[in-house]
């Protein structure tokens, strides 16, 4: 058992909670527990267009009445934009305004990455266009032909990553002003000190720009678990409207099903419990001796 654990739900706030985001939040809450680790919250709203007005609230009384609660105050991106400022002071020439737009970017021709962002062809690296303004804050990643990034996943193994090509140099403010999650999320694992992420693998593709982000602001690398995301019968991840829980608080039988269905998502053989107690008190062993199985400690 090691002897620091932070583990950490990180939700964007665009709509309920729902039977995707329950599993991420089910198995990093598991993987907490399991490590005799705290377990904090955060409300990712530092993209304000996309947040949807009392959707934080609703997520934190779900998982109370689901029996998750952060071992810490609960924090919100958008009250924590100082930290992003300084931490983009931090980064010198690491970082360099971009004037490209979109339809700019995207007639280069170099493709999208896996998460759907335009591979960046460093049109701005040198210096802004005469005539210029500035749009964005980008991350200079290496040169291709520099080191791959590369991690273990404690599911998914060794995976590699090379930044150039997959990704380009990436955004860390917005055009539209507000800071990239990519860079949010780094300063604040950070920041709060988290040592095991544990979430959906929709956001493996992610890790190896927020792992050479942390190398450049000189803060540690934490663990990574990247969990199956879940999918309906056309093989499409759940949406807020597709997956949404009919969970109301106070009605315990069906915090129990929403939770046995993560837990069993997740690989958990359980036997339907009759409490909410007795559903943890089951579902915390149950993963530890998958973690063994996996040898994914
Ligand atoms: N806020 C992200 C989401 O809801 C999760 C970020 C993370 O876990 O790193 O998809």
């Amino acid at each position: 058992m090691s002897t620091t654990y932070i583990g950490r739900f990180a939700p964007s706030p665009t709509g309920p909670l729902h039977a995707g985001s329950l599993v991420a939040a089910v198995a990093s809450y598991l993987d907490a527990r399991a490590h005799g680790g705290e377990w904090l919250v955060r409300i990712e709203d530092i993209d304000e267009g996309r947040s949807v007005p009392g959707a934080d609230g609703a997520i934190l009384a779900l998982l109370d009445s689901l029996g998750m609660h952060s071992d810490r105050e609960v924090v919100w991106q958008s009250r924590r934009k100082a930290l992003y400022a300084a931490a983009a002071e931090r980064l010198g020439a690491h970082a360099y305004p971009c004037g490209c737009n979109r339809r700019e970017i995207l007639d280069s021709r170099l493709g999208v990455a896996p998460d759907g962002a335009a591979i960046y062809p460093g049109t701005c690296r040198h210096g802004l266009a005469p005539g210029r303004g500035m749009r964005s804050l980008r991350l200079r990643v290496p040169e291709p032909g520099a080191d791959a990034i590369s991690f273990v996943d404690r599911f998914a193994g060794p995976m590699t990553q090379h930044l150039a090509s997959e990704s380009g140099d990436f955004v860390l403010k917005r055009a539209d002003g507000y800071w990239a999650y990519q860079l949010a999320v780094v300063v604040d694992d950070a920041e709060q000190g988290v040592t095991d992420i544990v979430r959906g693998f929709d956001l493996i593709d992610s890790t190896a720009r927020q792992i050479y982000l942390q190398r450049v602001l000189g803060v540690p690398t934490p663990r990574y678990l990247h969990v199956p995301v879940v999918r309906n019968e056309h093989g499409e991840k759940l949406s807020k409207q597709t997956g949404a829980l009919a969970v109301l608080p106070g009605d315990e039988t069906a915090a129990v099903q929403a939770l046995l269905a993560a837990a069993r998502f997740l690989g958990l053989p359980l036997e339907r419990p009759d409490s909410l107690a007795a559903f943890w008190a089951a579902a915390i062993p149950a993963w530890s001796r998958l973690l063994d199985e996996r040898g994914a400690r």
